[in-house]
């Protein structure tokens, strides 16, 4: 059992993407994981996970979905949240290569842009040393992956590929550019459970 995790009740956005590997890591790790579809669900939720998917897509079916605003109303009230590739493009304050119309909630000063690592044929795995995370390395999937072009001052990077911010942290808002629930290597998601 992780610190913060026993009864912690985590929101996973289940809009669209890579929902259930985070549901089961939360599970494993001892907190209780609520998929989000619908305002209401919100209710309660101690922390939110945005997964990785297709942050275009995510951004219209949060407005379609009335999730858009609560959710917003919520992160600026300091919910603890976690974003995983199009996770992190919603969390950021500037999405560039975007569709015009989509949203980000702008809670972590980061400029981001998308596909930026290159297609989807040009996904890669890197062995990443994590600030605050002991032991082996850790395995880091990246998948059509956001490159992070700015980082503002209130922004803690935890990891890089080159010079290149790939995991950070505002506050206890995480972003990764990377899929860590694809691995079965919980430390990231515990990390962020001792925030909650
Ligand atoms: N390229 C996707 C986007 O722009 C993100 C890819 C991912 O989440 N694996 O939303």
């Amino acid at each position: 059992m992780v610190r913060g995790a026993r009864g912690a009740k985590v929101g996973v956005i289940s809009l669209q993407g890579a929902v259930r590997p985070h549901v089961d890591a939360l599970v494993e790790l001892g907190a209780t994981a609520v998929p989000i579809r619908t305002p209401d669900q919100l209710d309660g939720v101690d922390a939110v996970i945005l997964p990785g998917g297709e942050s275009t897509t995510m951004s219209m079916l949060l407005e379609s979905s009335g999730l858009f605003e609560p959710l917003a109303d919520r992160l600026g009230d300091g919910l603890p949240a976690f974003g995983t590739c199009a996770g992190m493009i919603l969390l950021a304050r500037r999405v560039l290569d975007g569709r015009p119309d989509q949203l980000s909630f702008g809670v972590v000063d980061i400029d981001v842009r998308r596909n930026a690592f290159g297609r989807q044929r040009d996904s890669f795995e890197a062995d990443l040393e994590v600030a605050g995370v002991d032991g082996e390395p850790v395995h880091a999937v990246f998948i059509r992956a956001p490159v992070v072009e700015r980082a503002g001052p209130e922004v803690e990077v935890l990891a890089t590929v080159g010079e290149r911010p790939v995991l950070a942290r505002q506050g206890s808002v995480f972003v990764s550019s990377f899929h860590p629930e694809l691995t079965g290597d919980r430390r990231l998601h515990a990390r962020f459970l001792e925030e909650v």
